[in-house]
């Protein structure tokens, strides 16, 4: 049996349960139903969506449409706009209520924006995203920011006209001139900035749709982290032009820190079945939280990488290293549900502030003690997976 991290609902974590009180802790469940994984009992521990809000654009388009056929008798409320319904953003009230509403409230809308970022880092491009908030609820998420922790997702139904917009962009990029730590040959476009792609397909197919047409663009490659492993996505074919990352973090960190996600160890065991199905695997190092004993329990976790990878992940694969960075408003709130994870999350003697463009007060390690992280980060992983490229580490 696999060991566990994660503060994964559906592995009876007694941490967890200590924690919250779920009561969605069973152990997973065969799949049933069609077969797919979506329909298992284990897919419903993460989404049981018993409650619809739709811009009446999004209830009416095709993609709005296929969704609500698969939610029967789920009541639907039309509101003005996605952004802000006060009964459901917002930071009131506790934890339990919050992953709650992550589980059981779907928000379809109509994405206005259509812009692609350059990037550089992660990908070369952020490419709009076919959703915005999740499931799941890690205590250091920047994704809850601007609509508060409870956040569920908000699936965007023109997809077809996010896709074109994407097409697009790559066939205006042309050829990429030349390799660079993204990708050596192709422009790579991360789909899933504010979201979890892998939980998104529990409940509709954009998922599905933005990599079926990465797979008829040979100059580009789609790339999306996550941290919930959904075995749906096995039966797509990618064809090699998306980039699955697997985000990781030693075993304690994900326990105290990772709130509703598959465990470390499941993630580490699925990267095989996900590049036999077409995929490619990297490995997302992060967020690298330093408290005492991070250096001992990053080795672990590099070294139990190492023991259950096959060769062929490994020929393959890449990683990034990205360091924490935290939020004076999040370790507000945070203290009020989670303060255990503020126990390490907030160092201030540790931490420097910077305010960003949109006026948050933001933290992060001092740029030496960053540094010094990163060397040995970068010496441990030579030492246990040397074979893990590093593409960028932040
Ligand atoms: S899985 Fe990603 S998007 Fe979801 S709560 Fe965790 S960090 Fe945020």
């Amino acid at each position: 049996m696999q060991p566990t991290s994660g503060g994964d609902p559906f592995d009876g974590e007694p941490e967890q349960q200590a924690l919250f009180g779920w009561a969605d802790t069973a152990p997973a469940a065969p799949p049933e139903g069609d077969g797919a994984f979506r329909n298992s009992a284990t897919a419903r521990r993460m989404l049981d969506i018993r409650e619809v809000y739709g811009e009446p654009a999004a209830l009416a388009s095709p993609r709005g449409q296929q969704i609500l056929a698969r939610l029967p008798e789920v009541p639907v409320t039309e509101v003005a706009g996605h952004w802000r319904i006060p009964s459901l953003h917002g930071n009131a009230g506790s934890v339990a209520r919050w992953t709650r509403i992550k589980r059981e409230t779907l928000v379809l809308g109509v994405r206005q924006s259509l812009t692609t970022r350059p990037n550089g880092r992660s990908a070369d491009f952020i490419a709009p995203g076919a959703s915005n908030g999740c499931a799941m609820a890690c205590a250091y998420c920047y994704v809850p920011r601007r609509k508060g922790y409870a956040n569920p997702i908000t699936l965007f139904t023109n997809i077809e006209a996010i896709i074109a917009h994407i097409q697009r962009h790559v066939r205006a990029q042309g050829t990429k001139p030349e390799p660079n730590q993204c990708d050596r040959d192709a422009w790579v476009y991360d789909v899933g900035e504010n979201g979890d792609c892998s939980v998104d397909a529990l409940i509709c197919d954009n998922t599905a749709d933005l990599i079926a047409a990465f797979r008829a663009l040979p100059t580009a490659k789609a790339s999306f982290a996550t941290k919930f492993v959904n075995p749906d996505l096995l039966e797509l074919d990618p064809g090699g032009r998306t980039r699955v990352r697997f985000s990781l973090m030693p075993q304690d960190d994900s326990r105290l820190l990772d709130i509703r996600t598959s465990p470390v160890a499941r993630r580490i065991a699925a990267a095989a079945d996900f590049l036999d199905a077409g995929y490619e695997v990297h490995f997302n190092l992060s967020p690298v939280v330093l408290r005492p004993g991070w250096q001992r329990d990053w080795a672990e976790l590099l070294t139990h990488l190492d023991d259950v990878v096959p060769d062929r992940v490994k020929e393959q694969a890449a990683a990034e290293v990205i360091l924490l960075t935290h939020n004076e408003q999040l370790h507000e709130v945070n203290l009020g549900w989670h303060p255990r994870a503020e126990d390490v999350l907030w160092q201030p003697a540790a931490q420097e502030t910077k305010r960003s463009q949109n006026g948050a007060i933001n933290v992060r390690y001092e740029l030496q003690v960053k540094q010094r992280a990163i060397g040995r980060l970068r010496e441990l992983i030579a030492s246990h997976a040397p074979w893990l490229r590093i593409r960028y580490a932040f």
